[in-house]
């Protein structure tokens, strides 16, 4: 089936540019170097009989999630998997509330998908929203779902790939012909498998400096080598890589990603 992934934000944790810094990428006017926290949106139409549904994945809502969705115009989310639970990618959850509204008028709070540890992190944070005890009464009308092998959303597949982030494992996705795969500093050998045939493979890749718990661009590149999608894209981008600069330098078929960068890809139905 045919969908298309948009990069709602390509940029590390603490953003592009950084608070308080005056280097090169921070003050480019390259617009492509102007990165938000890490995000992607799929979307697809659901060709259903009566001339089909507008459908929308997130993954992740890091703390950018209302500007992204307000640039993207968004109007609805059907279903969020979340990758693991660091700020950069869940302080936007509570922006989920107008489009979560909207959703339960239709019938369903919004499914949030997501590993055990994942699930433990937002029901503290997110108190106010999970807790049964809780009065707060504009809370975000979500459903927290535990994330399985494989997960269909309007007959869209999404399978987990298992991923290390430093000690912790976390979630990647792959769905149809496309992989994303943030905050990864390795691969287990198991999940190559997950990986074969891609057209579109998306790693993270933060820097050239080595960082304990994130693949640099050299990591990347080798991975990207292996796996051998036709078109890898990197994300999860710090300021020390300049957009252009960093592009001149990457081997055939690699490209940085940049925010509202879109591609058609194919998605695999169940
Ligand atoms: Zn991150
Ligand atoms: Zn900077
Ligand atoms: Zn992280």
């Amino acid at each position: 089936m045919d969908g298309r992934l948009t990069f709602l934000g390509t940029g590390t944790s603490m953003g592009v540019p950084t608070v308080g810094c005056g280097c090169a990428v921070c003050t480019s006017t390259d617009p492509r170097d102007r990165r938000l926290r890490p995000s992607v949106l799929v979307r697809w139409n659901d060709a259903t009989p009566d001339g089909g549904r507008e459908r929308v994945v997130v993954i992740d809502t890091g703390p950018d999630f209302r500007e992204q969705a307000l640039r993207n115009g968004l109007t609805r989310v059907d279903a969020v998997f979340y990758t693991h639970a660091h700020a950069d990618h869940i302080l936007g959850l509570d922006d989920l509330r107008p489009l979560s509204y909207k959703a339960f008028r239709e019938g369903e709070p919004i499914p949030l998908y997501a590993s055990a540890a994942t699930a433990a992190t937002l029901e503290r944070i997110y108190e106010y929203t999970f807790s049964a005890q809780a009065t707060y009464p504009n809370r975000a009308r979500v459903q927290l779902k535990t994330l399985g092998e494989s997960t269909v959303v309007h007959g869209v597949e999404f399978r987990r790939v298992p991923l290390m982030h430093g000690q912790m494992e976390i979630a990647g996705f792959r769905f149809g012909r496309t992989a994303y795969l943030t905050d990864v500093s390795e691969i287990p050998e198991r999940s190559f498998a997950l990986l074969a045939g891609l057209d579109h493979l998306v790693v993270s890749a933060l820097r050239y400096k080595p960082h304990p718990s994130h693949a640099t661009v050299e990591q990347a590149v080798e991975w990207a080598r292996r796996i051998g999608a036709r078109q890898t894209w990197f994300t999860h981008i710090a300021h020390e890589l300049g957009h252009q600069a960093t592009n001149a330098t990457l081997p055939e078929g690699m490209a940085l990603a940049y925010d509202g960068l879109s591609v058609p890809v194919e998605l695999g139905t169940v």
